[in-house]
């Protein structure tokens, strides 16, 4: 069980929190001998939502109370300062996503309706979670494998929200925004387009989406998926545009059908706008955000690859390139 006492702390050169504090098990965690997330679980972790859809299973997909939450949902963050320092207390939501009500039905060999009611679910999620004005982001991740730091055997995802935006997508925010006010278009859209017209880093073409090779990667096959249509938040995209959802589903499960024809170990994430009903008042920075954000998946595979620790921490060393890594993923035999 996490401790209560951690907190977040913000670093004051690079603006990031982190959470931190005291939080070493005294006995090293041993695997439990049931799966909480299967269906029949005796311990049960709270529910939280659940949608239904797939014949022969009691649900589809359903989002249940993290059972180490890393943040929690009672109480204000209550911002302090120390110094020149800032801290606040971890307030926020963390759910696990059940991808599958069966043990084995993962992303890349569900179906495309168990994909669908799954990536609907977080789009509901997310739209429920910005609902609270404390919550300044709301995001999804799933870590797949040892090396990625899996935590749960059942198929599954993480969602949190936050009251304030993770690192990452705060730079791409900003970038986003400073290429919007030069230009007046979205980069990300400008990226589909160039892809496209190049055809040196597309995998594959999905209805109203794209899976590419990123042309500057952080790890070999790195991948992105994004809607071609621009839209800045993927729970408005996904709840308003019925049906997108299959396509979406479909392109993920060959996508990740591909990456693991090189390796089985993956972190996810999806990038979406951050909350606009947040109560801040200096919202005002993020005006343009409907225009110059896009939302996207970023798959990044773990390769096991030579120690290059200190370079990987402050230089990405990715000793592939995306023009390669796209020949091997397209070529790559899947199965549907
Ligand atoms: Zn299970
Ligand atoms: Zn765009
Ligand atoms: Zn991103």
């Amino acid at each position: 069980m996490l401790s209560l006492c951690m907190e977040l702390r913000k670093d004051p050169i690079t603006r990031s929190w982190v959470i931190t504090g005291d939080d070493v098990p005294e006995v090293a965690a041993r695997p439990e001998p049931f799966c909480r997330f299967c269906p029949d679980s005796r311990e049960a972790p709270q529910l939280i939502a659940s949608v239904a859809g797939t014949p022969g299973a009691p649900w589809s997909a359903r989002a249940v109370v993290h059972p180490n939450a890393l943040y929690h949902i009672e109480g204000e963050a209550t911002r302090r300062g120390d110094g020149i320092y800032d801290r606040m207390r971890p307030i926020g939501a963390h759910e696990v996503l059940v991808e599958s009500a069966s043990h084995d039905r993962h992303l890349w060999n569900a179906s495309d309706l168990e994909i669908e009611q799954f990536l609907l679910l977080a789009a509901q999620r997310i739209r429920d979670l910005k609902g609270d004005g404390r919550f300044k982001y709301a995001g999804i991740y799933k870590d797949h494998g040892n090396s990625a730091g899996q935590e749960f055997e059942h198929p599954s995802s993480q969602l949190t929200a936050t009251t304030f935006v993770p690192r990452r997508v705060l730079y791409e925010l900003r970038a986003a925004r400073e290429y919007f006010q030069s230009k007046e278009r979205c980069v990300f859209c400008d990226i589909i387009s160039q892809e496209m017209k190049q055809d040196l880093r597309v995998i594959e073409l999905r209805g109203d989406f794209i899976a590419l090779c990123p042309y500057a990667p952080r790890v070999p096959y790195e991948s992105w998926i994004m809607p071609r249509t621009h839209e800045a938040a993927f729970e408005r995209f996904g709840l308003n545009r019925p049906g997108t959802m299959r396509d979406l589903g479909a392109l993920l499960r060959r996508t990740l059908q591909r990456i693991r024809t090189i390796t089985e170990d993956f972190h996810l994430v999806l990038h979406t706008s951050p909350n606009s009903l947040h109560r801040s008042g200096n919202l005002g920075y993020w005006k343009t955000i409907d225009e110059d954000y896009h939302w996207h998946i970023e798959i990044m595979p773990i390769l096991a690859q030579k120690a290059r620790s200190y370079t990987f921490k402050e230089v990405y060393y990715s000793p592939l390139s995306s023009e390669t890594a796209v020949k091997r993923l397209r070529d790559a035999r899947i199965e549907l």
